[in-house]
């Protein structure tokens, strides 16, 4: 009897927890997971690569650790197009690959809503390769300011402060004695701002533990601005409107970083498949609403929350979720079964100010802040290494320094 085909487009989250399940659980498959990288990538720490926190190398490991030979056949490639339809998906380089089940897992890209000149004078924060841009370039504006002494190479300016922006901010405000050596000046003298267009910050945490977060980042040197919406960037210059008296301001640095939000992979406007912000608004078990071979996960879904009736957010900690439920239901389909719905019970959520500073909520409602709150932070990037990658990932690649 021939396999089941089952395609696995990207190898994030949600795609590898979703290729974790089938490859232990699932009978007479033939998998292909593709991925434009050899290397899974832990995307909720890209900041602290952008802010040299940490080497590139601490937040990957390789595909090729995780796939089963036999069971798995990796493609390192990038996907072009989805046909539902046909059952094909195109991929540069290679032939067509035909399935009889999709997981589609291919995360986000970062969104700039359009702004005038923010993709060409703001650095994003994508990918791997992006975070470890940011660093250089602002390492080599510090470097250029021994001679230069030009004041905007000491300044950053992080354009919103969702988690990204905070996460990063924080990650840069403990870094400021070592930036200052690299010019050549004093950790005072490193200017880190961050401004968002929204009147209060970080609308997922009660407010008190928001303020906690803009206090403890003011006690580093870094400041926070809300109500100040982005209208254009320049080459070194940000403008925004200040939403409360329509002021216009204008934000000179050597280094501006766009963490406004994202979208999901562009491969979903690509292949006509009707979204918004290229996530797809999926079924309860996870499936595209016209095709139920076709399961869309992780940063290019949406699914809706019954219990506040708006879409879940896009977190790792939800996308190690619908791989899991992703494949459960593919196998339930084929063994003739009825699949499961997606459902998700928060165990927390945490926003790190730094290595050893954060702010949380656990599942139950209880609010953490400071080491208490940080810990639980690397204990959750643990775990997460630990679903996709296993033991080995999570020993090699983990956070252990859980006491300051
Ligand atoms: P986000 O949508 O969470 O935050 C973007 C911020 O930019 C918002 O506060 C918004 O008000 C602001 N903004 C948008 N347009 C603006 C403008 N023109 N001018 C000024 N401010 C503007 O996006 P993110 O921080 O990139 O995060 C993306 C996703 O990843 C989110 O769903 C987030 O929850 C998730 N994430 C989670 C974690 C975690 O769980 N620790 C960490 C990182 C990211």
């Amino acid at each position: 009897m021939a396999k089941t085909k089952i395609g696995i487009l990207g190898a994030g989250y949600a795609g590898l927890l979703a290729l974790k399940v089938l490859q232990s659980k699932a009978k007479d498959v033939e998998i292909t997971l593709i991925d434009r990288n050899s290397y899974h990538n832990e995307a909720t720490d890209y900041h602290e690569v952008a802010a040299g926190s940490v080497n590139a190398d601490k937040i990957t490991y390789q595909i090729s650790d995780v796939v089963k030979p036999g069971i798995t056949n990796f493609i390192q490639a990038t996907v072009t197009k989805i046909d539902k339809e046909a059952k094909t998906v195109e991929i540069e380089g290679h032939e067509p690959m035909t399935f009889d089940y999709l997981i589609v897992a291919l995360g986000f890209r970062s969104e700039t809503f359009g702004i005038k000149g923010a993709t060409e004078f703001a650095l994003p924060m994508d990918d791997v390769e992006s975070s470890e841009a940011v660093y250089k370039h602002f390492i080599a504006k510090l470097e250029d300011y021994r001679t230069s002494k030009n004041p905007d190479n000491l300044k950053v300016l992080i354009a919103g402060a969702g988690f990204t922006g905070m996460e990063l901010i924080g990650a840069m405000a403990e870094n400021k004695a070592k930036y200052a050596k690299i010019a050549g000046v004093t950790p005072d003298d490193i200017e880190l701002t961050c401004i968002d267009a929204a009147p209060s910050l970080l609308p997922m945490f009660p407010s008190d533990l928001a303020d906690y977060a803009v206090k403890r980042l003011a006690k580093r040197g870094a400041k926070v601005f809300t109500s100040r919406g982005i209208n254009e960037v320049k080459d070194g210059v940000v403008v925004a409107k200040n939403m409360e008296t329509n002021e216009i301001i204008e934000f000179s640095a050597g280094t501006i970083i766009w963490t406004t939000g994202v979208s999901g992979s562009d491969v979903i406007a690509n292949s006509g498949i009707e979204a918004r912000r290229n996530r797809v608004m999926v079924t309860s078990q996870l499936k595209d609403p016209e095709n139920d071979k076709v399961y869309i996960i992780g940063d290019v879904a949406a699914v809706m929350d019954a219990e506040s009736g708006r879409p879940y957010p896009t977190t790792a900690q939800i996308a190690l979720v619908m791989g899991h439920v992703a494949a459960m239901n593919i196998i339930a389909d084929m063994n003739g079964q009825e699949g499961e719905d997606f459902k998700y019970v928060s165990q927390g959520t945490v926003c790190s100010l730094g290595n050893t500073d954060a702010i949380g909520v656990l599942g139950n409602g209880t609010k953490v802040k400071g080491y208490v709150a940080s810990a639980l932070k690397k204990i959750i990037m643990n775990k997460s290494l630990w679903e996709t990658g296993g033991v080995k990932e999570m020993l090699a690649k983990g956070r252990f320094d859980l006491y300051h």
